[in-house]
C-alpha cells in the first residue's frame, strides 16, 4: 500500500470511530483482534445496506425467497460440506519472528511492492505462478517461489521460513454439558449450508419451481489467522448469500446472469464502474464449474467484495449422501429433445455471496472525502464529507432550527413529527448552523433543513444538499416528498 493510500485508509478508520460508525470490540479491555462493534451511525448504515440487498434479492425477484437459519447446525453438516476436512488456508511461519502468514497474502503483498517499483510484468507473472501452484496444491513449489524471490517477513526482515501447512478456520464449541467428542459443534463459517439443508423445506412450503433462489443474511465465523485491515477481514462477520437452484445444463447461463446482475446491484449504489472489476478464479474447487470475484478498488488496492460461484450439485448431493435423505426435485416441464418431463434430479446451484461488513467498508471508502472549499473572500476552509448514497445513509434528514427560541423549535418539531415515521431524521438545536452542517456532512446526511424566522411568516424553510452544499428555499410541507423521492 502506498503511503498516500495508507494515510487515506487510516483517516477512514479514525473517522469511522470518531463519528460512531465502527468501534473496536471490548475496547476498554484493549480490544479483541479482528472483532468490531458498530456504533449508532454504523448500525444504521449496516442495516440499510442489508435491507437494500434483501429487497433487491427477494422483493425484486419473484423467484427468490428468504430464510433465517440458526448459527449452530448439526455437526455432520460440516463433514458433508467439506469444511471439516478442507476449510483451511495454506500458511507459512517465519522462524525468527514467529509471525504467521497466509501464503497467498504474502505473495500478493510482495507482488504489490513489485508493481509499486514499476515491475508490473514480474508481479503479474508471479501471481500467475502462485495461482497455478495453489490450484495444484503444490506447497513445496510454493515455498520455493517465496524463498526463490527472497520474500521477507515484515517483522524480522528475514527469509527463514517453515514449510507450508494447512490450518482449519472453523471455531468449535460444545453443545450441552457433556464434553466428549460427539458434542463438538461449529460456529458456521458461511451461511450457505443453512440454505442447502433447508432446500426441500423451502421448495415445498413456498411451492417454488426451478429456477428459484433462497436468500439469507447472517453471522459467520472464521478463525482467520492473519486478520487485519480493519473490517475487511474479521473473525466474526456477516454474509448475505443467495443460492440459486437450476436445472443441470443451464448453470452456465445462470452463472453469467448472476455475474452481471450482481455488478448491476453494486453500480445501482452510484459507485463509479471503474472502481470495480471481475477476477475469474483459476483455482477452482474440484466440484466448481466456474467462479469469480467482484473486486473493488479499496484504499489498499483491488480486493474481493463478493463471490459468484457455479457449484454444480455438490452441496445437495453431499447432504443427500450424509443424511440419507433425498435432495431431489421433480421437474414436470417437458424436455423438447425427448418429449418427456425432466423428472427427478438434484439441482445445480449458482451462488452469490457478499460480505456485509466488506460492503460497509466499500461504502465508507467510496464515500469519504476531504474537501478544500474556497470562500467568496478567497480564503479556504475544509470539510470531511461522506458521500453515502441517500437511500442507505444512516440519517436522511437533519432538522435544524436556527435558534432555540421564538417558536422555531416548535415549528421544527412539527416537521420532525411529519417525517420521522417515514425515514430516519435527526433533530438538533445546539451550536452555530455551520458547525451543525459539518457534523451532518461527516456522517453522510444528504439533506439538512434549517428553520428560521421567515419560516414562521411564509412557511418556507432552507434545504441544504450535502454533496453540492447548495441551498434553496422551499415550502416546509414539500420536504417530506423531496426526501422520499431521493431515497427510493
Ligand atoms: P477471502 O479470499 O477474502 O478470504 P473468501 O473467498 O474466503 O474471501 P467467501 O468464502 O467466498 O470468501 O465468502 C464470501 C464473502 O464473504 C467474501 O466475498 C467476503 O465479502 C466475505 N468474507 C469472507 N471472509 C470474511 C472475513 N473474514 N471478514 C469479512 N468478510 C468476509
Amino acid at each position: 500500500m502506498s503511503t498516500q493510500s495508507d494515510n487515506r485508509f487510516q483517516a477512514i478508520i479514525s473517522h469511522a470511530k470518531e463519528y460512531g460508525f465502527v468501534f473496536q470490540s471490548s475496547e476498554i479491555y484493549d480490544g479483541l483482534s479482528a472483532v468490531y462493534d458498530y456504533g449508532p451511525y454504523g448500525s444504521e448504515l449496516k442495516k440499510n445496506i442489508r435491507d437494500y440487498w434483501w429487497k433487491s434479492m427477494t422483493q425484486m425477484h419473484e423467484n427468490i425467497v428468504g430464510i433465517d437459519a440458526a448459527i449452530f447446525m448439526h455437526p455432520t453438516t460440516w463433514k458433508a460440506s467439506g469444511h471439516v476436512d478442507n476449510f483451511s488456508d495454506p500458511m507459512i511461519d517465519n522462524k525468527d519472528s514467529k509471525k504467521r502468514y497466509r501464503v497467498d497474502h504474502l505473495i500478493e503483498g510482495f507482488a504489490e511492492t513489485l508493481t509499486e517499483k514499476g515491475e508490473t510484468q514480474k508481479a503479474e507473472n508471479l501471481l500467475q505462478q502462485m495461482d497455478a501452484l495453489l490450484a495444484k496444491e503444490d506447497y513445496a513449489e510454493l515455498k520455493e517461489l517465496i524463498v526463490g524471490n527472497n520474500m521477507k517477513c515484515s517483522v524480522s526482515g528475514t527469509c527463514n521460513w517453515t514449510d507450508i501447512r494447512q490450518f482449519n478456520l472453523m471455531f468449535d464449541t460444545k453443545l450441552g454439558s457433556v464434553t466428549d467428542e460427539a458434542d463438538t459443534i461449529y460456529l458456521r463459517p458461511e451461511t450457505a449450508q443453512g440454505i442447502f439443508v433447508n432446500f426441500l423445506n423451502v421448495q415445498k412450503t413456498a411451492r417454488m419451481k426451478i429456477p428459484f433462489g433462497i436468500a439469507q443474511t447472517g453471522k459467520a465465523f472464521r478463525n482467520e489467522i492473519v486478520a487485519r485491515q480493519f473490517i475487511f477481514r474479521m473473525r466474526e462477520f456477516e454474509q448475505m448469500e443467495m443460492q440459486f437452484f437450476v436445472r443441470p445444463g443451464t448453470e452456465g447461463h445462470w452463472y453469467q446472469f448472476w455475474k452481471e446482475e450482481r455488478l448491476k446491484w453494486h453500480l445501482s449504489l452510484g459507485v463509479d464502474a471503474s472502481k470495480y472489476r471481475y477476477h475469474d478464479h483459476v483455482k477452482l474447487a474440484h466440484y466448481a464449474k466456474e467462479a469469480c470475484d467482484i473486486e473493488f478498488d479499496f484504499p489498499m488496492g483491488f480486493k474481493e467484495v463478493e463471490g459468484i460461484h457455479s457449484r454444480s450439485d455438490f452441496d445437495l448431493s453431499q447432504h443427500q449422501q450424509y443424511s440419507k435423505k433425498k435432495m431431489q426435485y421433480f421437474d414436470a416441464d417437458v424436455d423438447t429433445a425427448t418429449g418427456k418431463p425432466y423428472g427427478n434430479y438434484v439441482p445445480y446451484v449458482v451462488e452469490t455471496s457478499i460480505g456485509l461488513d466488506r460492503m460497509f467498508l466499500l461504502i465508507l471508502s467510496n464515500a469519504y472525502d476531504e474537501e478544500t472549499l474556497t470562500k467568496e473572500d478567497g480564503s479556504t476552509d475544509s470539510r470531511v464529507v461522506m458521500h453515502i448514497p441517500a437511500k442507505i445513509a444512516p440519517i436522511k434528514l437533519a432538522i435544524l432550527p436556527l435558534t432555540k427560541k421564538d417558536g422555531l423549535p416548535e415549528l421544527a418539531r412539527e416537521l420532525m413529527n411529519e417525517c420521522k415515521s417515514h425515514f430516519r431524521c435527526f433533530y438538533e438545536e445546539k451550536d452555530a448552523i455551520g458547525k451543525r452542517y459539518r457534523r451532518m456532512d461527516a456522517i453522510g446526511t444528504p439533506f439538512c433543513v434549517t428553520i428560521d424566522h421567515q419560516s414562521k411568516e411564509d412557511g418556507t424553510v432552507t434545504i441544504r444538499y450535502r454533496d453540492t452544499m447548495q441551498q434553496e428555499r422551499v415550502p416546509m410541507n414539500k420536504i417530506k416528498e423531496i426526501v422520499l423521492q431521493q431515497i427510493f
